[in-house]
C-alpha cells in the first residue's frame, strides 16, 4: 500500500519524559502501554500516576495492538492545514485491547462499512519524520 502520509510534514506529537517511551517504541514498530503495578490495569495517555489508583508505580509493558472499534467520523476539513492534502480521512476512538480508549486516525477503504466493534490492529505510518499509531 503506498503511504500516502509519507511526504506530509505535519506537526507532531507533543514528546514530554513521560511520553517519550511510547513514542520511541512506536518508531520501532513496537506497542507498549503503562501498566499499573498496584492495581493491575492499564494507562493510556502515558502520565506519571494512575489515573485509576493514584499510585506513581506505573511501568511499560508490551501490549497487543489490537483493539475494537467505538466511533469513528469522516474529517473533510482538517483541524491544521498540514492535513488537508490527504482529506477526507477517518478519524476515530478505538478501544485497545487491554482497556484504555485511543483516538488515532483509522486507514480504511470503505469508511460505509464500518461498524461498532470492528476488529482493528496497530499500523506505524511514517508522516515525513514522525512515526504514528493508526488503526485499520
Ligand atoms: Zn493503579
Amino acid at each position: 500500500m503506498m503511504n500516502k502520509y509519507a511526504d506530509l510534514t505535519v506537526p507532531g506529537p507533543t514528546i514530554t519524559p513521560i511520553s517519550k517511551p511510547f513514542w520511541d517504541a512506536i518508531e520501532q514498530g513496537e506497542f507498549i502501554l503503562q501498566h499499573c503495578k498496584d492495581c493491575q490495569k492499564w494507562v493510556f495517555y502515558p502520565r506519571s500516576h494512575c489515573p485509576h489508583c493514584w499510585s506513581n508505580q506505573l511501568e511499560w509493558k508490551q501490549a497487543s495492538g489490537k483493539a475494537q472499534l467505538k466511533t469513528w467520523s469522516t474529517v473533510h476539513r482538517a483541524g491544521h492545514p498540514a492535513w488537508q492534502a490527504i482529506t477526507p480521512y477517518i478519524v476515530g476512538v478505538v478501544e485497545l485491547e487491554e482497556g484504555p480508549s485511543m483516538m488515532t486516525h483509522l486507514l480504511v477503504d470503505a469508511p460505509n462499512q464500518l461498524k461498532i466493534g470492528d476488529p482493528l490492529n496497530v499500523h506505524y505510518v511514517q508522516c515525513n519524520d514522525t512515526w504514528l499509531p493508526f488503526f485499520g
